[in-house]
């Protein structure tokens, strides 16, 4: 098993939340762990005992060249004591930025594929392909989104036990909010795509859970796209670390936080409302942007 450090709740404190008289809770999931953090401990946790379970020696998963996921792959598969190996969109480029050096630092051993060939990460041909070329491994899917990593987010929500009517998560695949989703069906969870046009998410997000009703995602706050960014996210997060003294990165948490100061200002929350958001970590991108 992963390291485990229980993180702490904190409540934020800001006039726009007065104003509209709602309560913000931070659920702190990015101090879980240094290196396998926030979402992505929970959703490699059950992944790991399977790989253990099957016997295998080698962890292979798939991300672009800043992902949080290959990151975490990397760090975990270390302290555990897998072979790793990351298939890397794109051409290498040196030096490696800090992302892959890190990756490739802890022994991940990272091979690069064309964007064309990436696309097929989850076609029968390529993974078989893959086989011919490195062996036996336990496949981890790109951002580690599988029925494993969801049962992971389940689990994670039943650690929330304070009192709230709504929970926030940024999504990229959606596995991590269809956790929640699965868990809290009398809560409302709103997901807050990082994604331009993350409107299919929400029938993605239906392929991975049952429950209906409880959940939406929002598709105005992507900022431009992934890993885009624009002034007045880069204003947000500024300001928001400045007066609360949070780190948020400018991918995933940014985004979402940029997206609940606008439904509070836009009193989408009635009086009374207390908001968890999920500070789901991805601080390690944070010096790459
Ligand atoms: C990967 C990641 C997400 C998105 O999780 P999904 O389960 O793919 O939706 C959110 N926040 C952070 C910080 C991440 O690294």
């Amino acid at each position: 098993m992963l390291r485990y450090a229980p993180t702490p709740v904190q409540e934020i404190f800001d006039s726009v939340l007065d104003h509209a008289g709602v309560r913000l809770l931070i659920k702190r999931e990015d101090l879980n762990h240094p290196l396998v953090s926030g979402n992505k401990w929970w959703k490699l946790k059950h992944n790991l005992a399977e790989a253990r379970t099957q016997n295998k020696k080698t962890l292979l998963t798939f991300g672009g060249a800043y992902s949080n996921h290959i990151y975490a792959t990397a760090a975990a598969a270390a302290e555990l004591g897998f072979k790793s190996i990351g298939i890397i969109r794109g051409e290498e480029t040196l030096p490696l930025n800090s992302t892959l050096s890190f990756a490739k630092q802890r022994g991940m051993s990272l091979h690069y594929v064309s964007r064309e060939l990436y696309r097929s990460k989850t076609s029968s041909q390529f993974i078989e392909e893959l086989e011919q070329l490195f062996g036996d491994f336990y496949l981890i899917p790109e951002g580690g989104t599988n029925v494993l990593a969801v049962k992971g987010a389940t689990e994670f929500a039943q650690t929330l036990n304070m009192d709230f009517d709504y929970i926030c998560c940024p999504v990229g695949t959606g596995g991590t909010l269809a956790g929640l989703i699965e868990e809290l069906p009398e809560k409302k969870v709103i997901g807050f795509s990082v994604l331009k046009g993350g409107e299919f998410l929400t029938e993605d997000i239906q392929a991975l859970t049952s429950v209906k009703g409880n959940w939406s995602v929002m598709t105005d706050y992507h900022f431009g796209g992934y890993a885009k960014t624009n002034s007045a996210l880069e204003q947000f997060i500024r300001t928001f670390e400045a007066k609360h003294a949070i780190l948020l990165d400018r991918v995933y948490t940014g985004k979402m936080m940029a997206g609940i100061f606008d439904l509070i200002q836009k009193r989408h929350f009635v009086k009374g409302n207390t908001i968890l958001a999920i500070h789901t970590g991805g601080l390690q991108g944070k010096s790459v942007f």
